[in-house]
């Protein structure tokens, strides 16, 4: 699965010994993955396998904010740093990388996700998701004063005196479920929402309420969006995402009844479909006029890909 492969050894115990860190970060060996606008570097010498850059410290700018120790990789020891808003010069900043600033360009991660090497992937994704918590956290949630940056990057400390709470980067659970036909699982429910891309299906998903278990929320979501019931909530797998700030966490369901009535202030609309029909699907960002699969790096992917490999009971 996309955005999982992280063989990043985090190094927890050790975000709070800046002696340990200033070592960590002073080392040659050292990269940096540069963020810049919610934006991942990414060189396309090869378009079609792009690739991410990292930076050796000694190029990353003096303006660079929020040095954020990610970890080890047996290798090196991997920070993620933000540059300034004002554009970059792509040139002066990959000079000692190994990268070409002709091709490489600050892009959303989300459209060269898909096609980065796994670890590569993961490690963007969790650079990614450490950075907008830092960017959405520059107050403490309980006084209202300025909250400092801490814990190499991982911990925000309300400035107050009378107040110290403590602000630990924040993941908002959301689930995601492959609901199959429980009279022979031979059908798969998938919905579209209104603002995706003409003809895209996709699993039924949602955010995880307050006072409720996962598995709540998987029949709750289900009911509300198409009105069928379901049972035998299984966990499959888990994916984070943080766009901007989730973790999907994917379950398989059983449908125990099939008749849909269609929430429209939720969705576009909802249907049945076997897998022969969803073999026929075009791929995501496909032009055609086909029915077309989720993203290819979405849990939601691995989910139907997964019950699409199932042999037919
Ligand atoms: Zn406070």
């Amino acid at each position: 699965m996309f955005y999982s492969h992280s063989d990043l050894d985090r190094l927890d115990h050790l975000r709070a010994d800046k002696t340990a860190i200033s070592n960590f970060w002073s080392n040659p060996q050292t990269r940096v993955i540069p963020l810049w606008q919610n934006k991942v570097l990414v060189e396309r010498k090869s378009p079609a396998a792009p690739k991410a850059c990292s930076l050796p410290v000694s190029s990353l700018p003096e303006s660079a904010q929020n040095r954020t120790f990610l970890g080890f990789d047996g290798s090196n020891h991997w920070f993620a740093a933000e540059l300034d808003k004002q554009q970059p010069r792509l040139d002066t900043l990959l000079q000692d990388s190994a990268h070409d600033a002709a091709v490489s360009e600050f892009e959303d991660l989300r459209v060269a996700g898909p096609l980065l090497p796994a670890t590569e992937g993961s490690l963007l994704v969790y650079a990614r998701a450490i950075n907008i918590w830092q960017n959405n956290s520059h107050f403490c949630s309980r006084c209202g004063h300025p909250a400092k940056l801490g814990n190499a990057g991982h911990l925000r400390t309300c400035s107050h005196s009378d107040c110290g709470y403590m602000i630990f980067p924040r993941t908002d659970p959301a689930v995601i479920m492959l609901v199959v036909d429980g009279n022979d699982n031979s059908r798969c429910l998938m919905g579209r929402n209104k603002a995706w891309p003409s003809g895209v299906f996709s699993t039924l998903a949602g955010f995880v309420e307050a006072g409720e278990t996962l598995e709540n929320a998987v029949a709750r979501e289900v009911q509300e969006e198409t009105g069928v019931r379901v049972d035998e909530i299984q966990y499959v797998a888990s994916q984070p995402w943080p766009f901007p700030r989730s973790i999907m966490l994917g379950f398989k369901a059983i449908a125990r009844s099939t008749e849909l009535d269609i929430n429209q202030d939720e969705l576009d609309d909802a249907r049945w479909f076997t897998r022969e029909e969803m073999r026929t699907f075009g791929d995501w960002g496909e032009e055609s006029e086909r029915l077309k699969l989720p993203r290819p790096d979405s849990i939601a992917r691995y989910l139907i890909d997964s019950w699409l490999a199932e042999e037919t009971s």
